[in-house]
């Protein structure tokens, strides 16, 4: 049922300002594009994605927040408290014209239920990452991160191939970068980094539906199991996935000839991970298939959301609606087979991880012991780019224009000629992206390398060779932003991954370099009580003013990562910060 005053909204397209500026009409577009129905899930209830992230607490605070961006002047700055106008403040050119702050609450209350009953008594609502905070750009941005993680899947495969002295074709299937940043690559980063290995993987919903695109765009062969076949046809419409088979017979074969002929192809199976996880395993240790990477995405962060074996789609939500406790337990029984299974494909020497979706968690409380035993896919992958302040780079096109977009996709390869794999991303994005709401693109970028793009665009504004100006964004999920210990901070180095003063300062930082605006929030991600992290948004409008701001901001953006992880002891970042002069007073030497 839609929430009172639901109506479609699309944020206005040209040059014709609806604000008094372009710093007040670009988180006024924003989130009105949040809410596009061609982007949010459920734009009624102004649900944007990621289960209830919403863009505005109420269809009145929405309204109201529109009208008075409309009048905001360039030295005010509108206050947004999960989602509702709270206040307007005279305060600098230089200060963000929003500041918003979401779905905290003080420790001891950070729980599920208390935060539904705040939010029944209508005083808050759950912001998710770039739901309230306006720079959600649809499966574009999921994509790309997951694409991120194949490709460091594949360096790290390459690692111990070369660690274990094996060498020839599957070393050379391999890339060999060190990073993603394109400063050391070779020549095997132009052809593909997963070619010639096989991944398995569960889950082709909303967000891991972009798997099997990231695994073929590395080059590689993905087998993907959902137990529901809507979902597997619903990825395979938009060109996601490649097939869909009913038949785990059927599904070896074709993934077995795929990956002898090293060629991009991706299968979908209809089938319970947790029976065909197992099965495969058996079939893997029979020397029948060769599985190189497990890993993960049913949405088992939530019980109620994992189908247990024995149970039939159609009866799901009635089921699950009339028993949670047993249904909870059949699932958590369920996700121990698929974990136990995870285990000892890793035992067999596959690369497994988990991707972000508490299965270890689950799989614990359903009794498997050692679930625990392969590790989350930040500190495996992911860490050792946050070392370098590399992390999402997202723009926008104000315009409307796709040409703009097409335009910075140039700028970009210009700027970074010697970075193969982020010219593979743009091409490949180019090629298979449709994109949703305003034209967008983002692409993974490190310390330098941000500002340096902002002020490229920023210039193609001055220079009238983009139509209207750009916004510059990022998820919160980045090298210094977060603090969240079941993902992007498990495992730190110094066993700080419970710290939550680091997207404090983040976005204190952010707020006093020249962000657009700043968000502040918790529970993104993994839920009420275990995640705090940050977010800012700029605007590349063509003025000095705003090449200023860019500079600084987009410098100490990603400088919060390369600091966060010099102070937990990383010696990648401490190398980092000691070539690109990035100030620790209290860095080892
Ligand atoms: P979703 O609910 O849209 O999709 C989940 C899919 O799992 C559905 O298609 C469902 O049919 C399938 N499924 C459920 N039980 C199954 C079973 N027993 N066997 C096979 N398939 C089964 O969710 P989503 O948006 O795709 O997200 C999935 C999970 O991944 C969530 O837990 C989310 O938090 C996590 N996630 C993590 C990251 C990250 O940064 N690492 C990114 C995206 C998503």
């Amino acid at each position: 049922m839609a929430l009172p005053g639901a109506r479609p909204v699309r944020a206005p397209r040209g040059t014709a300002l609806s604000a008094k500026s372009w710093q007040t009409e670009a988180p006024l577009r924003m989130l009105m594009n949040n809410l596009d129905p061609e982007v949010a899930e459920h734009p009624d209830d102004l649900v944007v994605y990621g289960g209830t992230g919403r863009a505005a607490r109420s269809w009145e605070a929405f309204d109201a927040i529109v009208d008075t961006l409309r009048d905001l002047e360039d030295d005010e700055t509108l206050l947004v408290q999960s989602g509702k106008p709270v206040g307007v403040f005279r305060t600098h050119v230089w200060a963000p014209r929003v500041l918003i702050a979401n779905s905290n609450l003080v420790g001891d209350w950070a729980t599920w239920p208390e935060f539904r009953r705040l939010e029944a008594e209508g005083l808050t609502m759950y912001g998710q990452m770039t739901a309230g905070s306006w720079i959600y750009i649809g499966t574009q941005g999921i994509l790309q991160g997951t694409f991120e993680t194949f490709a460091a899947v594949a360096r790290k495969l390459a690692e111990s191939t070369r660690a274990a002295g094996i060498s020839g074709d599957a070393a050379d299937a391999i890339t060999t970068d060190a990073a993603a940043s394109g400063t050391t690559e070779t020549a095997a980063d132009d052809e593909a980094a997963l070619a010639g290995t096989l991944t398995l993987t569960g889950g082709c919903g909303g967000m891991g539906g972009a798997q099997p695109l990231a695994v073929t765009l590395n080059g590689g062969v993905c087998l993907i199991v959902d137990v529901d076949e809507t979902r597997l046809r619903r990825r395979a419409g938009k060109r996601y996935l490649d097939e869909v088979v009913t038949d785990l017979d059927e599904a070896v074969a074709k993934a077995r000839r795929a990956k002898a002929e090293r060629r991009a192809w991706s299968i979908g199976l209809v089938g319970n991970a947790a029976e065909a996880f197992p099965e495969l395993l058996r079939r893997h240790r029979a020397g029948e298939i060769a599985i190189d990477v497990v890993t993960d995405q049913t949405s088992a962060h939530d019980p109620l959301a994992y189908l247990p074996t024995g149970y039939a789609v159609d009866d799901w939500r009635e089921r699950a609606a009339a028993d949670p406790e047993g249904f909870t337990r059949d699932a958590r029984a369920s996700m121990a087979a698929q974990v136990r299974a995870m285990v000892e494909f890793q035992d067999a020497g596959a690369e497994v991880f988990d991707y972000g979706n508490s299965i270890r968690d689950e799989a614990r409380q359903g009794g498997y012991d050692r679930a625990f035993d392969f590790p989350g896919f930040v500190p495996a992958y992911i860490r050792p780019l946050f070392c370098e302040g590399l992390g999402p780079f997202r723009w926008a096109a104000l315009s409307g224009d796709p040409e703009d977009i097409r335009v910075t996709d140039e700028a970009i390869l210009e700027l970074f000629p010697e970075n193969a794999h982020l010219r593979r991303w743009i091409r490949a994005a180019q090629e298979r992206v449709e994109f949703e709401g305003l034209p967008a693109r983002i692409c993974w970028l490190g310390y330098g390398e941000r500002a340096r793009a902002a002020l490229r665009f920023n210039e193609l504004v001055a220079e009238g060779r983009l139509s209207a100006p750009i916004v510059i964004g990022r998820d919160h999920l980045d090298s210094g932003s977060v603090a969240s210990p079941y993902r992007e901070t498990e495992a730190m180095a110094d066993g700080s991954d419970a710290i939550g003063d680091w997207p404090l300062l983040n976005a204190l930082t952010a707020a006093s370099s020249g962000a657009t605006w700043v968000s502040l929030h918790h529970g993104g991600g993994v839920g009420i009580g275990r995640s705090l992290h940050a977010g800012q948004v700029s605007v590349a409008d063509g003025t000095p003013l705003a090449a200023e701001k860019l500079a600084r901001l987009l410098t100490n953006d990603p400088g919060m990562g390369v600091i966060r992880h010099v102070d937990a002891g990383y010696r990648r970042a401490v190398e980092v910060a000691a070539e690109r002069g990035v100030r620790v007073p209290m860095a080892p030497v």
